[in-house]
């Protein structure tokens, strides 16, 4: 694989560290006899110094995504919410995103076809009573979305309503956006509302390290979490944040990969974090590889939407300039992203190409300007004028399909512990994303978190120990983070990516463990850092995800494996278990 191609380094990211150090997080923590058990609320005085309260949270959300920004506006009409954030409130995926919210809008759609649409994607592994209910609150998903004032693109021809996009695996338009940068549009006008609400306590620049549970505070008799301990990043303490309920809103994993069209923060903290807790973990093995990457020197992960192959682009090899997607599946450019990037790693693969080309200069300047005015400036900026030449692309690890078991309340298996959005498994996705439902089951599953809060009383709430780094001390070295981090994305781009086989997720798991070893000592060894929490979740992560695709026997969906390129009859989920 070419290094120079336009993606991030490891040393473009934030460095991370690694592996959990299971017998190190539980030395941070005075024994349970410190507990008060079941002392009811309110809680003690020392708590939640991050925030400067000495209160407990109703409601932790560790992420502000649009399922963590979501959650925070719908909750703090009656609860109190803290929202903590790694970096600032828009450094989310959900803040990247170009194509849209899948919904079925138009008369001639139907829910019944977008709940199809879902389950052919999915390739068999989909659970229908998700897909529905994802689908069925689609439109007032998008209602509410409208009523906070998203300044979607409305219908040329009917000012009155919302103009409808179409993208690969859609059998109809049904994709609402704001011109070609929805996410930001989106979390921009969230943004405003969070900001100003008394309810709401934004905590930016805070990384939460581990979720405080009964199991890591020795409460045999109880299955329950009550918040999270988090770094200051300014201040470098750790500090403890109680809540009565914790929801995990942290995104993706997609910075396990080299290549990938994710922001710094999805590195898979909050599955590495439920893990830890205890909570299973399903569907790892499927990572959705988005086929259309800007590939330039100068250009960190810039995706180039769905929607451009949508509205008429085609793929072709470069130079011969032909297509090649109707030899590798009927539905060409708007087969399902598997395929579509499958397609393109085997033509680059068969011919050496670095890239191929994605051609959409057939259509006016007109319409490509007013349709896809970020891209077209993008790409002009760095010499490329779609309006007359063809954007060269590669495919990227762009979706995490897997996550951590939750239900159609946004449950896990712990209690008082809740994981949406894209950390999330909830079945709807199976073994492929269907495009742009996944803003829409943030949307869906915020508001079931909402409902089942809201239902329950407030739990009672014990006295929670404070972190304890008094053993550890200041790292001497953080090369370690470095190299560790950037051999980790190299070999799991290598050996885990698009195509698979038996040997490659060998390697991949033997380095993990001599990587996981080193991140457990260092762990156990030093003060925690955002590089070194990070690293410590990415090798998790990858670990989970390696031994997910071992375990599928299969090809399926997104997991492709050269061993056993067939599709067996029944499809099974793959359920991790700490
Ligand atoms: C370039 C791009 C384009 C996309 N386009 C579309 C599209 O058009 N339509 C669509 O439906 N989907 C799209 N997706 C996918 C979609 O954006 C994501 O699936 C969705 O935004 C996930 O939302 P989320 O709220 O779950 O997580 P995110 O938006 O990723 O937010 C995660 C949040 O958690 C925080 N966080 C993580 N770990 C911690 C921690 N330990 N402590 C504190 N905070 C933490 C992060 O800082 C961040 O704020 C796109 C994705 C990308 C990358």
């Amino acid at each position: 694989m070419s290094q120079v191609n336009g993606y991030p380094t490891a040393r473009d990211n934030l460095p991370n560290s690694p592996s959990l150090a299971t017998n190190r997080a539980d030395r941070r923590i005075p024994p349970p006899k410190q507990l008060m058990p079941n002392k009811p609320v309110p809680p003690p005085p020392t708590t939640n110094a991050a925030a400067g309260t000495s209160q407990p949270f109703d409601v932790l959300i560790i992420g502000s995504g649009l399922a963590g920004m979501s959650l925070a506006l719908r909750l703090a009409e009656n609860q109190k919410v803290a929202l903590l954030t790694k970096g600032e409130l828009l450094d989310a995926a959900s803040a990247w995103a170009q194509g849209g919210i899948a919904a079925v809008l138009d008369d001639s759609d139907s829910a019944e076809n977008h709940i199809r649409d879902t389950l052919v994607a999915g390739a068999g592994l989909c659970n229908e009573a998700a897909v529905r209910f994802v689908v069925e609150n689609g439109r007032r998903a998008v209602e509410w979305l409208v009523a906070q004032g998203v300044p979607f693109t409305m219908d040329e021809s009917n000012h009155a309503e919302l103009h409808l996009t179409r993208e690969g695996g859609h059998s109809h338009r049904r994709i609402v956006h704001a011109a070609d940068a929805t996410g930001r549009a989106v979390q921009k006008t969230l943004v405003q509302q969070l900001k100003s609400h008394p309810n709401i306590e934004v905590l930016e620049h805070r990384i939460a390290v581990d979720l405080i549970t009964s199991k890591r505070l020795g409460r045999a008799n109880e299955n329950r979490c009550y918040g999270a301990y988090v770094l200051d990043k300014a201040s470098g303490r750790v500090v403890t944040i109680d809540a009565r309920f914790t929801v995990l809103a942290t995104g993706g994993a997609g910075k396990v990969y080299l290549y990938t069209t994710n922001p710094d923060v999805a590195t898979g903290d909050g599955v590495a974090m439920a893990w830890r807790a205890g909570c299973p973990v399903a569907n790892m093995e499927f990572i959705q590889f988005h086929p259309t990457c800007l590939y330039h020197p100068q250009a960190k992960s810039y995706l180039i939407t769905e929607a451009v192959r949508g509205e008429g682009g085609l793929l072709k090899i470069p130079g011969a300039e032909e297509r090649f997607m109707l030899a590798h599946d009927e539905r060409a450019e708007l087969a399902p992203r598997d395929i579509v990037a499958r397609a393109i790693d085997f033509e680059m693969k068969k011919r050496g190409l670095d890239f191929v080309h994605l051609d959409i200069s057939h259509k006016s300047p007109e319409f490509l300007k007013e349709h896809f005015p970020n891209i077209y400036a993008k790409c002009l900026s760095l010499g490329i004028d779609i309006t007359r030449e063809p954007i060269p692309v590669v495919p990227a690890a762009h979706y995490t399909c897997g996550g951590v078991v939750s239900d159609l309340r946004g449950r896990t298996d712990v209690d008082n512990l809740y994981a949406i959005g894209e950390v999330s498994c909830t079945g709807l996705h199976g073994a492929n994303r269907l495009a742009s439902n996944s803003l829409l089951e943030c949307l869906v599953f915020s508001e079931a978190v909402q409902h089942d809060i809201a239902a329950q009383a407030a739990p009672s709430f014990p006295v929670l120990p404070d972190w304890d780094d008094s053993r550890v001390t200041n790292a001497d070295e953080e090369v370690i983070i470095s190299h560790n981090w950037d051999e980790l994305r190299r070999f799991m781009w290598d050996y885990v990516g698009i195509v698979r086989t038996d040997k490659r997720l060998e390697r991949a798991m033997h380095r993990i463990n001599l990587l996981k070893s080193e991140i457990n000592d260092y762990y156990a060894s030093f003060r925690v850092t955002n590089d070194l929490i990070e690293l410590r979740n990415l090798v998790q992560t990858a670990e989970l995800i390696v031994r997910s695709a071992m375990a599928r026997k299969e090809s399926r969906g997104l997991h492709y494996s050269l061993d056993y390129p067939a599709t067996l009859p029944s499809a099974i989920d793959t359920v991790l278990k700490p």
